[in-house]
């Protein structure tokens, strides 16, 4: 049974209109118990059609408040969901699988964009430019977009929502949100919060339900004129489509197939720590795992002696359990994909150095896996594994190993270690991602601008370049002055 400090979090309606509507018809379930958790509502399009409204009418009061007006009620959202960290982080555990202490990892980190926005919003500058006609100025102003879609992945239940609405709400602008039918209950409880804050009705509303239907409402509907989503590339692809009929903006953050490169003159030790940290984070479900490991032919063996290690020592079961490192994947398909990639490999002679099998403790637990001599022909390496398997490939130079990482139609993130500052950039440059970790295993930053190149996305999120996606630039020519 899941336990909260305030059980008024745990809420399974959907929110339209500042009310809580909707009745429970589809399951969620705890991944690694099985155990009902809530039946949320299935909403289809009228009641998406709904939600546009109420956002639509929320949108001109919202923008007409003063930056310091939204700030504010960004500023105590972001209070609110720091006060409740754990009860967030229990029920992002419950649904999703993670270990705890990430979940609470992930908390603080999807609260940091609404702080970040919290304070930019007070910093959407414009501009004035030189004029070249007589007698008058040119003024350039942000205006919001205006109201908002966002379909979020359950991987990261909880920031994957933040990142997107804080720098719009920032901006002005309102939002419907679709959370991904595993892990709705953060992103209600998240809504509760808001809803505390203080943001008045229709600014944010969240529907759970039928991903065509609504998601067909929120690409087509004229009054939606920005649609954000974070998932796999097929679905972004069919959601830029749908969106073009009514020319929205799209923000799109999709799959990645990331390389980790270690070089000889590394320092192995922190490559290993890097590796399993890259890898091996929320099971390997993250758009930014490493997905392909490269080890220069000098240190290979050294370096998969080690790691392997680390990896069997993982402790696998119930992320609320202490000393569990590694959960349940989300679903049963999670699960029967890795293992298709495992089984593809072997089959294509790669050796399981550990792993390799479905975890004793049966559900879609799986054990950590390190594969040797894996083949770029491979699954494992064409595709997006999104489970705890870490394929790893032997290398002779730095063109050969620059040309297999950028060998994938993705370009989201990348990693590589060496001491050679001169290697450090030439590579760093090379490398055709919209991230590169030299050194570092860790990207996520409400900071840094987030986001991928090639099939992997458009756009960016966070920084102060992730308001732009939420303002149009409205150009005023000032004549007779
Ligand atoms: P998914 O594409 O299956 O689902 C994502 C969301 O889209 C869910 O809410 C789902 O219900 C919805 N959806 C599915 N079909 C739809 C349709 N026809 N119309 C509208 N909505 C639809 O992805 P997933 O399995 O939930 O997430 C994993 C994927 O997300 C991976 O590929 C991962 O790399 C990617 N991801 C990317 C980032 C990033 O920032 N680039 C971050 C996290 C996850």
């Amino acid at each position: 049974m899941l336990k909260l400090n305030d059980p008024a979090l745990l809420r399974s309606q959907c929110y339209v209109d500042g009310s809580w509507i909707g009745e429970g018809v589809d399951a969620v379930d705890n991944p690694a118990t099985g155990e009902l958790l809530a039946k949320v509502p299935r909403f289809g399009a009228n009641e998406t059609t709904a939600a546009v409204e109420a956002a639509s009418r929320a949108f001109k009061p919202w923008a007409k408040k003063s930056a310091k007006e939204r700030s504010t009620i960004l500023r105590k959202w972001f209070e609110l969901i720091m006060a409740n960290q754990e009860d967030l982080a229990q029920i992002m555990t419950a649904e999703q699988g993670k270990p705890l202490a990430e979940a609470r990892g992930e908390v603080a980190y999807a609260a940091s964009f609404v702080e970040f926005y919290a304070e930019e919003a007070k910093r959407i500058y414009g501009e004035t430019i030189p004029s070249p006609f007589p007698n008058s100025r040119i003024i350039v102003q942000k205006q919001p977009v205006g109201v908002c879609a966002a379909i979020t992945p359950w991987n990261f239940p909880a920031a994957m929502i933040t990142r997107k609405c804080a720098p719009g709400l920032a901006a002005g602008c309102t939002f419907v949100v679709k959370p991904a039918p595993d892990t709705p209950l953060t992103a209600l409880a998240l809504v509760e919060l808001a809803e505390r804050a203080g943001f008045p009705k229709g600014v944010i509303n969240v529907v759970t339900g039928d991903a065509a239907a609504i998601g067909g409402v929120m690409t087509s509907h004229p009054t939606v004129r920005f649609i954000g989503f974070t998932g796999s590339t097929p679905v972004g692809k069919l959601l830029m489509q749908q969106a073009a009929s009514t020319v929205k903006k799209v923000g799109l953050e999709l799959g990645g197939n990331a390389p980790f490169i270690v070089f000889d003159d590394a320092d192995v030790d922190a490559a290993v720590q890097g590796a399993i940290a890259a890898k091996f984070r929320n099971m390997g479900q993250t758009c930014v795992c490493t997905n392909r490991l490269f080890v220069q032919e000098g240190i290979h063996d050294e370096f998969v002696a080690k790691f392997a290690g680390e990896v069997a020592r993982m402790k696998v079961g119930n992320g609320v359990e202490v000393g569990v490192v590694q959960g349940p994947l989300i679903n049963a398909r999670a699960v029967e994909k890795v293992e298709r990639h495992v089984a593809d490999a072997v089959a294509g002679g790669a050796k399981v150095v550990t792993g390799g099998k479905r975890h004793a403790l049966g559900r879609s637990f799986y054990e950590p896996t390190v594969l040797s001599g894996v083949t770029t022909k491979m699954l494992v390496t064409r595709e997006e594994t999104f489970g705890p398997v870490a394929p790893v490939y032997s290398f002779k130079n730095e063109d050969e190993v620059v040309a297999l990482a950028n060998d994938t139609p993705f370009g989201l993130a990348a990693y590589f270690y060496t001491r050679d500052l001169g290697r450090a950039f030439r590579v760093a440059e090379e490398l055709e991602y919209g991230m590169v970790g030299i050194n570092s295993a860790m990207l996520g930053t409400e900071v840094a601008p987030f986001g991928g190149v090639k099939e992997s996305g458009l756009g960016r999120e966070g920084s102060l370049h992730g308001i732009d996606e939420f303002v149009e630039m409205k150009y005023m020519l000032v004549g007779g002055l």
